[in-house]
């Protein structure tokens, strides 16, 4: 049996967008772009159509390389991979790295509010439209994936996924709610033997058996953390959830994400 035959008997069609579309696709989530040098043990494989697959292949993109802020690349191999990925980003998503300069008073509150190992630190912003919503679409898929991984459910059109982010400032100044976090459950990671990648990639989840709520907290090396709850109804939207989110996402959103990067270059 192929992974793909294996996809579509765990589902006959796509859990990304409700059902919509048949299974068409294995996606791998988080995708492989995160990885150093691509390498990703196996898990955490979806079935997935076309649209949605493709949708999100700059969010992947971006997010790969988001992800590989801090701490710095070690090996030669893995510098050279984060250069490449940098000329990716800048070709494909103009504006972003603008987007991401600092302004003055950003450097003043992040010298204040971190200790002073951090103080020389070379400082991002992380308030701009671009890149919330990518680090929103990658955070839904995310959720929405995980939430088919541990309840078995796919989550139908109607249901929705509110994405919160973090940065690695705010895991510094205190602002991520670990203690909370710590009450869903050990983190896991992606495993094959001795190999694990929780340097890179580390996530939990709780979860009600019957598929109606699901939350799940994922970190990506010490860049950047996303929570994200997923409802299978929209009735079922929490407020206090969904406040200050990234966005609320209903599935199907990627099948009209992916026009936008038909001329994607990959690195
Ligand atoms: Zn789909």
């Amino acid at each position: 049996m192929t992974l793909l035959d294996r996809m579509k008997s765990i589902s006959p069609t796509c859990i990304l967008c409700g059902g919509q579309n048949p299974t068409e696709t294995t996606d791998h989530i988080p995708p492989k772009s995160i990885f150093f040098l691509k390498q990703r043990p196996r898990g955490l494989e979806f079935p997935a159509c076309r649209a949605c697959n493709q949708g999100s292949k700059l969010d992947d993109q971006v997010v790969g390389w988001f992800s590989r802020i801090y701490p710095d690349p070690e090996a030669d191999a893995e510098t050279k991979e984060l250069n490449k990925l940098t000329k990716s980003v800048q070709r494909n998503v103009p504006g972003l790295l603008a987007e991401l300069q600092a302004t003055d008073s950003q450097l003043v509150t992040f010298r204040k509010g971190v200790p002073a190992q951090y103080a020389d630190k070379h400082v991002l912003s992380a308030d701009g439209p671009i890149l919330n919503e990518i680090v929103g679409c990658f955070g839904a898929k995310m959720g929405i994936a995980l939430h088919f991984e541990k309840t078995g459910r796919v989550v139908p059109v109607e249901g929705r996924a509110a994405v919160k982010w973090y940065t690695n400032y705010q895991a510094i100044t205190g602002d991520i709610p670990t203690d909370a976090l710590s009450l869903l459950g050990a983190p896991e990671t992606l495993q094959m033997g001795k190999w694990e990648v929780s340097d890179q990639f580390q996530y939990s989840s709780a979860w009600l058996e019957d598929g109606r709520l699901s939350l799940h907290y994922a970190t990506f090396r010490r860049s950047f953390a996303i929570l994200v709850a997923v409802f299978a109804s929209n009735a079922d939207l929490i407020e206090g959830l969904v406040e200050n989110s990234a966005g609320v996402f209903q599935p199907g959103w990627l099948i009209d994400r992916q026009p936008k990067f038909k001329r994607l270059k990959m690195w």
